[in-house]
């Protein structure tokens, strides 16, 4: 839980040294809707995504299972501006599938705390790999930084992609039987 009084103070103060006034009537509210939206954007600080994968079914599938475009939003630690874009996930199961929707709020776990792309894509992987224990797993983000966008290098539609991958999806093999699953769907 984040301690919304002190987001409120903070708030009222960069207002102040910004040389805006956070008494004038379109900013009254702006310190309490800044706390509260805080709350939600970085809810997954403390939480361990872990006990959400480790949570599968038994059954044998020697395929790869993809869930594509999964919409994700995040804080770049740096700058304190939003990125967001979708991941795309990829894993081998080695007998036990994960629930997919499980797969999502992992992913949502690990991206509401102040991230950087590189990291929550390595985060995702590994969170997957250590709790549902797959034969490989395979991450790839795709996201826009405001950082990038609106300020210093000013380039809006910018794309970075990272991925992270282990076990037998590391393979040329497996990874390109993964690249091309992407382009069906
Ligand atoms: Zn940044």
């Amino acid at each position: 839980m984040v301690d919304e009084g002190r987001i409120r103070e903070a708030v009222a103060s960069i207002l102040c040294a910004i040389g805006d006034d956070p008494g004038r009537d379109g900013l009254r509210g702006t310190p309490d809707r800044v706390a509260r939206m805080y709350g939600e954007l970085f809810s997954g600080i403390g939480e361990d995504p872990t006990d959400l994968l480790e949570t599968g079914f038994e059954e044998e599938h020697e395929g790869i299972v993809v869930l594509k475009d999964i919409h994700f939003f995040s804080i770049c630690e740096h700058h304190f501006l939003p990125f967001y874009g979708s991941a795309d996930i990829g894993y081998v199961p080695d007998g036990r599938v994960v629930g997919i929707s499980k797969l999502a709020r992992a992913l949502d776990v690990l991206a509401r705390r102040p991230q950087l792309q590189e990291r929550l894509t390595g985060q995702l992987a590994d969170a997957i790999d250590g709790a549902a224990k797959p034969a490989g797993v395979a991450v790839v983000l795709r996201a826009e930084h405001l950082c990038v966008a609106i300020r210093g290098a000013r380039k809006p539609g910018a794309v970075v992609v990272t991925s992270a991958s282990r076990g037998v999806l590391t393979q040329r093999a497996r990874m390109d039987e993964f690249n091309a699953l992407l382009e069906i769907v």
